[in-house]
């Protein structure tokens, strides 16, 4: 057993040394190494290597002739436009002038939970973020500066009266929060970092859903990571004070996809829902 963990920490570690150059490298180099890759990959003359070759293939053949993703990217355009852009020309007309975005939303970038969808935004109503878990870091102009960025803008700039950070159910970053381990130890190159943004809350979760299994641990996860990142929002001093004045309200939201609901609750740290729709 010793033997096969050692082995097993040695690949990781080489593995985790080869991800830290890589990380290193300018695009370039990156480009270059990749050309250097497929370049290996075609001189990999053996009969196995033909097999592999014909394989993928007949996989991108037989994809192609169920999927294009050209096609599919030109018809639903043609859609949007037909259907939304031509038929409403004194929306769109507003929209080149500027937008006035009332909301700004913190959104998952799972393909299920789109806020336009699910929300019925119109273009010109929110100013979106989307990210693993719709997570909100704490301020930090080094490490989180993309977040910083929108939320800035969408304040300063955008004058938003409303931020409105919205979970949803069976969250892979939730889960991946509840299963990272607690010594601190990662596997992955970004998502359990950007994750832990919300550890406070699984602290939280943990202590006070001992009893129950993993699978509802992560449904209540999922509603106190929107609290803590509730809380990150007013770290930033813009936010504080537009909050302060009475400009800007946070709001806290889950969509559940299984039971088709929606809660929704105001800056509220008890995990009480305000309203269910
Ligand atoms: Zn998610």
């Amino acid at each position: 057993m010793a033997g096969k963990f050692r082995k097993c920490m040695m690949l990781c570690c080489s593995r985790k040394l080869v991800r830290e150059e890589m990380g290193k490298d300018t695009y370039e180099e990156a480009i270059a190494g990749l050309k250097k890759l497929l370049s290996e990959k075609d001189q990999l003359g053996d009969v196995a290597a033909a097999k592999i070759r014909q394989l993928t293939a007949d996989l991108e053949a037989n994809a192609k002739k169920n999927f294009d993703p050209v096609e599919r990217i030109k018809t639903g355009f043609g859609h949007f436009k037909k259907e939304k852009y031509e038929k409403n020309p004194t929306l769109y007309g507003e929209l080149a002038k500027g937008q006035s975005p009332k909301f700004m939303v913190f959104a998952c970038a799972d393909s299920r939970v789109c806020p336009s969808v699910i929300l019925n935004f119109q273009p010109g109503e929110a100013f979106v973020v989307r990210n693993i878990a719709n997570m909100v870091p704490p301020y930090d102009q080094t490490k989180y500066s993309g977040a910083g960025a929108a939320i800035e803008y969408a304040v300063v700039h955008l004058k938003v009266e409303n931020i409105l950070v919205i979970g949803h159910s069976r969250c892979g970053g939730i889960k991946g929060l509840m299963s990272t381990g607690d010594d601190g130890t990662t596997s992955s190159d970004f998502i359990e970092d950007w994750v832990k943004i919300c550890l406070p809350a699984k602290a939280k979760i943990k202590a006070a859903c001992n009893g129950l299994d993993f699978d509802e641990q992560c449904a209540h996860l999922e509603k106190e990571a929107v609290n803590v990142s509730l809380g990150n929002l007013l770290t930033y001093p813009f936010v504080r004070e537009a909050v302060a004045k009475k400009t800007l309200a946070l709001k806290g939201g889950h969509y559940d996809f299984v039971k088709g609901s929606l809660e929704l609750w105001d800056l509220d740290f008890n995990l009480l829902p305000s309203l269910t729709i």
